[in-house]
C-alpha cells in the first residue's frame, strides 16, 4: 500500500520521508526511490545490486497549490555489472523523472500545455515554472510532437 503522503504527492516510483516548509511557504519534499525498476541499467535493463553510492538531485515539479514544491530526490548510483554491456555505472531513474532530466515528466507537460494550447509565450512559461528557457521549449517540442502524432479524426 502508497502510504498517503506519497499518494499525495503522486510521483510513482517516489516514496515520501519527510515534508518541511521552507521560509518562502515552499514545501521541501524529500524522496526515495521504491520502483525496483529503478535498479535497472538503461542500457542494458539488467538489474543491478552494486551499489556505487549516492547522489541527491532536485528536479523541478508542478507547485502544490500557490506554493513550490522542491523535491530532494535521495538517488542511489549503481555499477552495471553486465560484461556485455558499454556502460560501466548509471544513477536511479523512474518514469516520472527519466535519465538526465531535471524536470518532472508532469511539469514538462504542464509546461508544454500552458504553451501549445494556452498559447503562452515560452517566456512567461519558463518563468513561471521556475525553468530556463531551452528547458520550455523543449518541453513545448516535446508536447507538439504527441500532439501531432495522434491522427485527426474521421468524419
Ligand atoms: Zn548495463
Amino acid at each position: 500500500m502508497v502510504e498517503p503522503t506519497s499518494l499525495l504527492l503522486g510521483l510513482e516510483g517516489l516514496e515520501v520521508r519527510a515534508v518541511a516548509v521552507a521560509a518562502d511557504r515552499a514545501r521541501v519534499v524529500d524522496v526515495v526511490t521504491v520502483d525496483p525498476g529503478a535498479a535497472k541499467c538503461p542500457e542494458c535493463r539488467v538489474a543491478s545490486r552494486s551499489v556505487k553510492g549516492h547522489a541527491v538531485t532536485r528536479p523541478r515539479d508542478i507547485p502544490y497549490g500557490d506554493d513550490p514544491i522542491q523535491l530532494r530526490w535521495n538517488k542511489t548510483r549503481y555499477y552495471c555489472r553486465n560484461q556485455a554491456c558499454g556502460r560501466r555505472s548509471f544513477t536511479e531513474s523512474v518514469p516520472e523523472v527519466p535519465p538526465r532530466r531535471r524536470t518532472t515528466t508532469r511539469l514538462r507537460t504542464q509546461i508544454g500545455r500552458s504553451i501549445g494550447e494556452a498559447a503562452r509565450s515560452v517566456v512567461e512559461v519558463a518563468a513561471g515554472a521556475g525553468v530556463s528557457w531551452p528547458t520550455a521549449h523543449t518541453a513545448f517540442v516535446e508536447h507538439a510532437k504527441r500532439v501531432l502524432k495522434d491522427p485527426a479524426p474521421v468524419r
